[in-house]
C-alpha cells in the first residue's frame, strides 16, 4: 500500500516554497494532509485544488522567533514550540511520513517525529548561512535534523552546500531543484498581453518586472536606484510585505519619490496572474542582495520568455547556466543598470536566441515532473 504524507508548513502566505508546497500536495492529493501552523490564502488554494488542509493556529502555533533570533528569543519560544509539535502529533499519528516544507515547520515537526517514531522528511528551502539565519538557529536545525530527518531535500545545491558546511550529515539528502509548470505561460495570448499593458497604462516605455516578496534582501531598492540611470524605463514592482516588512515598503515609496520616480514605478501588490504579468513586460530583473537560495521567479521568468537578469549570488547560476551573461553583482545598482541598458540593445534575434535558450533550460531542468521524480525518489529511501 502506499505510504501516506503529512505536509506540514509554517505559513499560510504564498512564496516559492508554497507555491512548490501546491504541486505537491496536488499531486499527493489521495494520500495526502495538509497542515498550516499559520492561516493565509495558501489554504483556499489548497482547497480549490481539492487537497485536504487544516489550520493548526492559536496562541502558541506560531514561533515568534525571528531568523537572527538569538539564545534568548529561541529558549523563550521553547515551550510553544513543544506545545506545538503535541498537538502536531495528535493529527501526524495517522500518516506514515512527516514532510515538513520550512524550516520552522521542520523544528516542529521533527519533534514531533521524534514524539511518534515516524519518518521525517524535509524540504529544505533555504541556505542556512549567518546572511540568513543566526549562527544558533543553524545549529539547532542541522542538530536537530541530523538524529531526527530520515531524509532531506535540498531545492538547490547551493543550499545543500550550506546545510553540509553547518555539520549536516551528507549521506541522507537528494536535490530535488523546484518545478515550475509551463502551461499557464505557454497560454497567454498577444492579445491579453496587448490588453494587460493597456491596462497598466505604461504607453511604449520600456517595461521591466520585479516580481517578489517586499523585504529588504529581496532588493527592490536596487531597482529603484538603477532607473535614476535609465530615464526612460518603467518598472512594474509586484508583491507585497508578506511577513510584515512595511517599514520597508515604506522606504521604497519614500526613495521613488524623493528620485521623482513616482510616473515610472507602478506598484502592483500581491498578484495572482504571474504568468500574465511576466509576459507583459520587457524584462524581467531579480536583485536579492543576499544569496538566493532557489530563485522561483527566476525560473518563471524563463519560461514566460522574456529576458531575465539575476543577481550573481546563491542558486543564480545553478538556474541561468554557470556562463549566463546577465548576471549583476548584488545590491549594484549600477551594474544593474547597465545589464538593462545592454538587454535593451539587443536586436530582435539576439534577443529571440537568449530567450528561447532559457525557456529550452528551465522546461529541461526545471520542469514540475522532473521535481515531482525526485521527491518520489526520496521517498522511497523511507522504509
Ligand atoms: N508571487 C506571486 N504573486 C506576487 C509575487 C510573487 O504569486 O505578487 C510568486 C512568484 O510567482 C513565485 C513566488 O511567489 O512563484 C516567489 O518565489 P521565489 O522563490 O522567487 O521567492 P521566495 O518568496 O520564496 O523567497
Amino acid at each position: 500500500m502506499q505510504k501516506t504524507i503529512l505536509f506540514i508548513s509554517h505559513t499560510g502566505q504564498i512564496g516559492g516554497a508554497e507555491v512548490v508546497l501546491l504541486s505537491m500536495a496536488q499531486h499527493y492529493r489521495d494520500r495526502c494532509h495538509v497542515i498550516l501552523l499559520a492561516d493565509g490564502p495558501l489554504r483556499q488554494k489548497l482547497s480549490d485544488c481539492g487537497v485536504s488542509v487544516d489550520v493548526i493556529a492559536g496562541r502558541d502555533s506560531m514561533l515568534k522567533v525571528s531568523r537572527q533570533g538569538g539564545r534568548l528569543e529561541v529558549i523563550r519560544a521553547a515551550p510553544a514550540a513543544l506545545a506545538l509539535a503535541w498537538r502536531l502529533a495528535r493529527v501526524a499519528r495517522h500518516y506514515d511520513i512527516l514532510f515538513p516544507n520550512s524550516q520552522k515547520a521542520a523544528v516542529i515537526t521533527m519533534l514531533t517525529g521524534a514524539i511518534l517514531r515516524k519518518p521525517v522528511v524535509w524540504y529544505l528551502h533555504d541556505i542556512l548561512s549567518s546572511a540568513h539565519f543566526s549562527a544558533l538557529q543553524r545549529r539547532l536545525v542541522v542538530t536537530l535534523a541530523n538524529h531526527m530527518a530520515s531524509w532531506i531535500l535540498t531545492n538547490s545545491q547551493v543550499s545543500r552546500d550550506a546545510f553540509i558546511a553547518c555539520g549536516g550529515k551528507a549521506n541522507h539528502i537528494s536535490v530535488a531543484p523546484c518545478g515550475v509548470d509551463a502551461a499557464p505561460f505557454d497560454m497567454i495570448s498577444d492579445k491579453e498581453i496587448n490588453a494587460a499593458k493597456q491596462a497598466l497604462g505604461v504607453g511604449n516605455h520600456p517595461l521591466v518586472g520585479l516580481f517578489g516578496r517586499i523585504t529588504p534582501w529581496k532588493g527592490q531598492h536596487v531597482l529603484i536606484e538603477a532607473l535614476t540611470r535609465l530615464p526612460d524605463v518603467h518598472a512594474l514592482i509586484v508583491g507585497d510585505a508578506l511577513f510584515g516588512e512595511d517599514a520597508y515598503r515604506q522606504e521604497l515609496q519614500t526613495l521613488v519619490a524623493t528620485h521623482g520616480l513616482t510616473d515610472r514605478v507602478h506598484w502592483l501588490g500581491f498578484r495572482q496572474d504571474i504568468p500574465l504579468l511576466m509576459r507583459t513586460v520587457d524584462m524581467i530583473v531579480h536583485c536579492s542582495t543576499a544569496p538566493e537560495p532557489y530563485g522561483l521567479v527566476i525560473v518563471e521568468g524563463m519560461l514566460a520568455c522574456r529576458p531575465v537578469i539575476a543577481a550573481d549570488g546563491g542558486a543564480s547560476r545553478e538556474l541561468l547556466g554557470e556562463d549566463y551573461p546577465y548576471l549583476a553583482a548584488p545590491g549594484d545598482s549600477e551594474a544593474l543598470a547597465k545589464k538593462i541598458a545592454t538587454l535593451q540593445s539587443l536586436n530582435t534575434e539576439e534577443r529571440e536566441s537568449l530567450v528561447a535558450a532559457n525557456s529550452k533550460r528551465a522546461r529541461a531542468l526545471f520542469s514540475k515532473e522532473r521535481m515531482l521524480t525526485d521527491i518520489d525518489q526520496a521517498l522511497q529511501h523511507i522504509g
